[in-house]
């Protein structure tokens, strides 16, 4: 890699992959089940997923280990390997890259429980696990570290934290926001509001401030949340929408926002100023190739104006 993460969002917008989740499902696991393990058990369904968003034009590939920190390992007795899964999903992650250059960012999700007073795990806790992945993470060579899907500013700190002593070269902050009851506005769940998130984000050592999956925050909501960012930070803004809202259908979640639909959102978004463009659920390797030919379509046209 001769270029940081950094540097190359500077020199233009840099395409993010799909979702894994969705993929994993699609590729055999079943509701519940482990799907991190499968960087030890099954990596060459891994591999293939991101070779698909690779081939589809991704820039960069988020790890599989969203649900890879001790705790949430725990839960699938699987606490022994957080190292050797963290690391096999950045090998992967490299691998599916192949000759390409492209960035690995090590993905780390939400511990998936409450701290004190309101849940069971203490502060030490959950930042000893958000350090040991982080570690992990960059130690296996991961360019960037995401802590994703986050709500609450508490947790979020955490992450932050256990990434900025991990040592990882480029820390991304990203928050899920919720679209209100009345469709006014949108905050997280806990109730933290995407200015209040930024600011938060730059004092706690984030390089990139993002915002993924949460409910009803289409291309549209993010382009908004984008904005929002900008007007109380300068930090780079990274965004990962949805492909829609889920529905059940037949007992299986479904995403039902096509690429020709959530492509329509790309270039707004590139024009409100972001660095990094992905998909979050639902998002497929067809989503990420209409962004691709969006972007490059974006930049060709800047070129010569
Ligand atoms: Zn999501």
């Amino acid at each position: 890699m001769t270029k940081t993460l950094l540097d190359a969002i500077r020199e233009g917008p840099l395409l993010a992959d799909g979702a894994m989740g969705t993929q994993l499902m699609i590729a055999g696991l079943e509701q519940g089940n482990c799907g991190e393990a499968w960087n030890l058990t099954h990596p060459e369904r891994i591999l293939a997923i991101q070779r698909r968003y690779v081939d589809a034009g991704s820039d960069c590939l988020l790890t599989n280990t969203f649900g890879g920190s001790r705790i949430m390992l725990n839960r699938h007795a699987h606490a022994d390997d957080v190292v050797a899964i963290n690391t096999a999903a950045v090998q992967l992650a490299r691998e599916a890259f192949g000759d390409r250059e492209g960035y690995v960012i090590g993905d780390i999700g939400p511990f998936g429980g409450l701290m004190e007073p309101y849940g069971e795990f203490t502060e030490a806790q959950v930042l000893g696990a958000f350090r040991e992945q982080a570690k992990a993470l960059v130690d296996a060579g991961a360019d960037a570290i995401i802590v994703e899907t986050q709500t609450s500013l508490e947790e979020l700190s955490l992450g932050l934290t256990a990434a900025r002593e991990a040592g990882a070269a480029c820390v991304i902050g990203s928050m899920a926001y919720d679209v209100t009851l009345d469709g006014s506005t949108f905050r997280t769940m806990m109730g933290v509001d995407p200015e209040r998130a930024a600011e938060f984000m730059e004092e706690h050592g984030a390089d990139i401030v993002a915002l993924n999956c949460g409910t009803n925050m289409d291309m549209e909501r993010a382009r908004h949340a984008a904005l929002r960012y900008a007007q109380v930070t300068g930090l780079p803004i990274m965004v990962q929408p949805n492909a829609g809202q889920p529905k059940l259908v037949d007992m299986k979640v479904v995403y039902d926002e096509t690429p020709d639909q959530m492509v329509t959102g790309v270039v707004p978004l590139l024009e409100a100023g972001a660095s990094i463009i992905g998909g979050c659920c639902g998002s497929t390797p067809d989503h990420i190739r209409a962004f691709r030919k969006a972007m490059d379509q974006f930049r060709t046209a800047k070129a010569v104006s």
